[in-house]
């Protein structure tokens, strides 16, 4: 089955909002679109049209370009069944297990709940894609607005299931201050450190770091590894993940 057709539209400081294109069925979805006038733009330059928005919670830096997209295109507005009261223009709430058919592809669904209560994430099969908003960021993951360490320790559970070529789609370019935070935490981690140089070049050349794959996050990124007897130990929380992954996130918050 052919792949999404993904385009990727910097927006606002560090946002990035994404156009997705079932192209079997020229479906055309905006996901978590900050601000509408960049999405009009790039719906311009490929002749695409907005048939969705997919939500995946409900900050403005994610919904701000809702009303204006649906009141131009009619489009059908998607998003976290928790947040119905709190995603502007919703049509279709969507949660934990549900399978959203987006022209001919499936989304499959998974409530995340840390960074917000309501927070999902949207993962594509076929194209081996994740949105995941603010859940994850590449060597990173979302501060924890309106939930627990162990809330957000087990949706990233969830998020790491998923196959390791799967690339993370999101929402902010956040990388290359969480590489080096990754840096204070795990400073003998090689590849880490591999990681941590590349990115710097390609933020030198104003190149996107975002996708990444998970694998590279599985090594990576220090909000995944909690649960690494190395991680423990430096946080002082030996055969405790929750408790690993709730001194990362503090030390982060304080970073
Ligand atoms: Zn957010
Ligand atoms: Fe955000």
């Amino acid at each position: 089955m052919a792949e999404l057709a993904i385009r990727q539209i910097p927006v606002l400081r560090d946002n990035y909002v994404y156009l997705i294109r079932d192209p079997d069925t020229a479906a055309t979805a905006a996901v978590d679109p900050a601000v509408a006038g960049p999405v009009f733009d790039a719906l311009k330059e490929t002749g695409w049209r907005l048939t969705h928005i997919l939500n995946t919670h409900h900050h403005a830096d994610h919904t701000g370009g809702n009303l204006e997209l649906k009141a131009a295109t009619g489009c059908t507005i998607v998003g976290p069944r928790a947040d119905r009261d709190r995603i502007p223009g919703i049509d279709i709430v969507v949660g934990e297990g549900d399978t959203y058919g987006f022209g001919r592809r499936l989304a499959r669904v998974f409530d995340v709940p840390g960074h917000t209560r309501g927070h999902i994430a949207y993962w594509f099969a076929d194209t081996k894609a994740l949105f995941c908003g603010d859940t994850m960021f590449i060597m990173g993951c979302g501060r924890l607005f309106e939930g627990t360490p162990a809330q957000m320790w087990n949706s990233l559970g969830k998020l790491k299931a998923l196959p390791p070529e799967t690339r993370i789609y999101c929402a902010h370019e956040y990388t290359q201050n969480n590489a080096r935070f990754a840096l204070t935490v795990e400073p003998g981690n090689a590849e880490l450190r591999a990681r941590a140089r590349r990115i710097d070049d390609m933020r030198a050349n104003n190149i996107p770091t975002v996708p990444g794959t998970l694998a590279e996050e599985l090594l990576t990124n220090p909000f995944l590894r909690a649960d690494h007897p190395a991680l423990q130990q430096l946080a002082g929380t030996v055969g405790d993940p929750v408790a690993t992954f709730a001194e990362i996130r503090h030390r982060k918050d304080i970073f």
